[in-house]
């Protein structure tokens, strides 16, 4: 037996979200914020120690993160904010590594740079970056052009340190944002799963009862704000005890599956098709007035009497009866279930495998 695929999201598209991760938003704002500070205190020094140009860029940068963090305050454009922050930040660790600032030491900042990077960018573009950084910082120690024309002042073995110290790092970073980006697909694979679990039934693959009351309100809400009707069927499947007695179980569930399959091949794509309960089922017509959704419930009727399930080459059929009821003769959804019911009552009063329609006047 078959039953209806899942439709798991493959994407973000589901709403759920790892809990207790920083998103990139505003773990940019706090850099930006502590960025600042530190910039305006190495301005400060710059000017004590007479390196004026040193002091105005470094204010020019501390100015560039403050807008870059009002800009966002005021449009919340997220790609904005982190590509000019990526610009920002890549452009003043340049400076700091060929500027020599505060006797050369300021260029151990470069530090900071390959977890951040990883952090708020994807893999590839913190690879390339990281490769970019680390390919600028060895030209400009171990080239004899840049000595020549920067003059810095760094020993062979600082330089040798510093080198392999930052690859060393940029490695780590690399592996443990790969760690963390595989523990969250993961995690949001499993989050997928148990929310589909919560809204489908596990033998048929079609929504549970508690989805197509969610439905069923949603459904309700848009009535009320445009008046445009919708219409419920509620389907049981005839004499089922029988066929459970008379072929066991297994038979049973196969059967159930089957009736669940029908309707969800002959539901339209904007209904909601549900398993109510045992042997019975929903199905939720937006868009839809009386008349269409007795047409559309003969439709499921006759096409659920055509299929069987084959028990040791006998074809075992069913039959099912529908109740029918619209929402423009109900003042809730839980009356419009009610109708529905009594319409469904009906329709096995009067001999099964057919479809009944409430009417105001009692169901008809
Ligand atoms: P009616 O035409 O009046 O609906 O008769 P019926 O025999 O279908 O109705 P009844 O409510 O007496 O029986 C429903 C049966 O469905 C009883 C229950 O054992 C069976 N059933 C409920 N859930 C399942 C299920 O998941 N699998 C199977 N195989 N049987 C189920
Ligand atoms: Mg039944
Ligand atoms: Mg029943």
């Amino acid at each position: 037996m078959s039953k209806i695929a899942p439709e798991l999201p493959a994407n973000g598209r589901s709403q759920l979200q790892v809990s207790g991760e920083i998103p990139v938003p505003v773990l940019i704002n706090w850099l930006s914020i502590s960025a600042v500070p530190l910039l305006a205190f190495f301005a400060s020094r710059s000017v004590e120690q007479g390196e004026h140009l040193a002091a105005g860029l470094l204010i020019a940068f501390a100015i560039l993160m403050t807008i870059n963090l009002l800009i966002y305050a005021a449009f919340r454009h997220k790609t904005f904010q982190r590509r000019a922050f990526i610009g920002l930040t890549t452009t003043v660790f340049i400076y700091v590594s060929v500027s020599a600032l505060e006797n050369g030491s300021a260029i151990i900042w470069l530090f900071a740079y390959p977890p951040i990077i990883f952090y708020i960018s994807d893999a590839r573009f913190g690879v390339g970056a990281c490769l970019f950084g680390f390919t600028g910082v060895t030209l400009l120690f171990f080239s004899p052009l840049a000595d020549q024309l920067l003059n810095l002042p760094y020993s062979t073995s600082f330089r040798i340190t510093m080198v392999v110290a930052l690859g060393f790092e940029m490695i780590t970073c690399y592996i443990l944002d790969q760690s963390r980006r595989r523990s969250k697909l993961g995690l949001l694979a499993l989050a997928r799963e148990f929310e589909y679990a919560a809204k489908h039934d596990t033998l048929t693959g079609l929504a549970n009862r508690r989805e197509a009351l969610a439905q069923l309100e949603v459904e309700y809400e848009r009535y009320l704000r445009t008046n445009r009707p919708f219409a419920v069927l509620l389907a049981d499947i005839d004499l089922f005890k029988s066929v459970n007695d008379t072929h066991g179980h297994h038979v049973g569930d196969e059967l159930i599956v089957l009736v669940a399959n029908t309707l969800h091949e002959e539901a339209r794509k904007l209904d909601t098709t549900a398993r109510w309960g045992g042997e019975e089922y929903l199905v939720l017509l937006p868009e839809t007035n009386a008349d269409g959704a007795v047409q559309i419930a003969n439709r499921i009727r006759e096409a659920i009497a055509e299929k069987a399930v084959m028990v040791a080459q006998t074809a075992v059929h069913c039959t099912a009866s529908i109740g029918v009821a619209s929402i423009e003769g109900a003042e809730s959804v839980d009356k419009l279930l009610q109708h529905a019911d009594e319409a469904l009552y009906r329709a096995k009063a009067l001999g099964r495998n057919r479809v009944c329609m409430y009417q105001i006047d009692g169901p008809a």
